[in-house]
């Protein structure tokens, strides 16, 4: 009984991290919406509930064990009711398909599942943690499993039925722990890469999220245009209402020009004042024209100072275009260009030639 209570942890352990693993290619790699990576849950779990109806384990008196509601458990905690819905199904139909036909074992087997899910929707409808979900569906599941061995064995199956119910217990445990560890480890991933390439004041990429976007755009192969901006005058700004003013400003300010941009390109803050925009496809004249609306839009925008006080600031911008000039030495002549504009009076675009 020992070696197949470990091969079932181990087959446990093997799949949900896998299964994990999987998961988060279909999420990250092919964008796959929550609807289709349910279904992908509860496919997947009902599945391996037919790998652990495979894998049993044997007591001394020959009655065949398994762990499926894990499966159900954890389709429904990772996949919502659908999933466990599917996962399931997909058992129920294994166990009589694959193991036998019909038999009063098998239909024992079919009630099982089918109850289980019964038990589990409802717990993950529960408000509360998600350790409180869990506990109760384990809980509840755990009892339907010890009935139905009490009404195969009678009471002379006692010693046996309390052996379920600490196996049951132990399962149980580690599987939440595992699901959660799993869980905990994808959040801080998303939250770490979401910190790395992103500046914290205005939600924009940062400059190395800037990095990225320009490699990508470069070896899309496809012409594009790049915008720098920079406040004019910003220092007054800080020195007149003080720094947090200055911050709001910047906040409000990433604020417009990402949700300017949000369908023609991508927005950066390049470091203190100094915003990238990377604009896909684009030629000289609706670079500047979009530029010159953007300068404006800023131009005529009231900014709320944490005071209650509105100011105005300007922009200037240098404009670039990828492939007049090459990726080494565009985001240097748009530099140069955003000078030329301060030179020439700021709040303007000059693109670079
Ligand atoms: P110019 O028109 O030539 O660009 O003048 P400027 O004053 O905008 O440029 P300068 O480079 O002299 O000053 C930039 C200022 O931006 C100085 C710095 O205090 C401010 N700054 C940079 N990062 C931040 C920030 O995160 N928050 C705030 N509040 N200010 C910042
Ligand atoms: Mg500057
Ligand atoms: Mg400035």
């Amino acid at each position: 009984m020992l070696r197949d209570l470990f091969i079932n942890f181990c087959l446990l352990s093997t799949f949900l991290f896998f299964g994990d693993m999987a998961l988060n290619i279909l999420r990250n790699h092919f964008k796959a919406s929550p609807i289709w990576l349910n279904l992908a849950s509860g496919i997947g779990l009902g599945m391996f509930g037919i790998v652990q109806l495979i894998f049993t384990f044997k007591l001394q008196n020959g009655i065949l064990l398994d762990f499926r509601q894990l499966s159900i458990i954890v389709a429904a905690s990772v996949g919502g009711p659908w999933a466990a819905l599917i996962a399931s199904l997909i058992i129920a139909t294994g166990r009589v398909l694959i193991f036998g036909g019909i038999t009063s074992a098998s239909i024992i087997g079919v009630v099982a599942t089918l109850l289980t899910f019964v038990l589990v929707f409802p717990a993950f409808l529960l408000k509360g943690s998600f350790r409180l979900k869990w506990t109760v569906a384990a809980i509840s599941t755990t009892i339907v499993a010890l009935a139905l061995l009490l009404y195969r064995l009678g009471l002379g199956g006692l010693p046996i039925i309390m052996l379920l119910a600490a196996l049951q217990v132990i399962s149980c445990v580690f599987t939440y722990y595992m699901v959660r560890y799993l869980r905990e480890t994808r959040e801080m991933h998303d939250m770490l890469k979401q910190e790395i390439e992103h500046d914290f004041l205005t939600g924009l990429y940062n400059s190395r999220g800037f990095e990225s976007r320009y490699r990508l755009a470069i070896a899309s192969g496809s012409p594009f245009a790049l915008l720098l901006l920079d406040i004019d005058h910003f220092k007054k700004v800080n020195d007149t209402y003080g720094h947090p003013a200055g911050d709001a400003v910047l906040e409000q300010l990433g604020k417009i020009v990402r949700e300017y941009v949000r369908k023609v390109g991508c927005a950066s803050r390049k470091g203190g004042e100094e915003f990238a925009v990377i604009l896909r496809p684009c030629d000289s004249k609706r670079a500047i024209e979009t530029a010159d609306r953007l300068r404006r839009k800023i131009e005529e925008t009231p900014f709320l100072l944490p005071d209650g006080r509105l100011i105005h600031i300007t922009i200037s911008v240098g404009i670039g275009l990828y492939p007049t000039f090459s990726e080494s030495q565009l985001v240097e002549e748009t530099d140069r260009a955003l000078y030329r504009a301060k030179q020439e009076g700021r709040n303007r675009g000059v693109l670079a030639v």
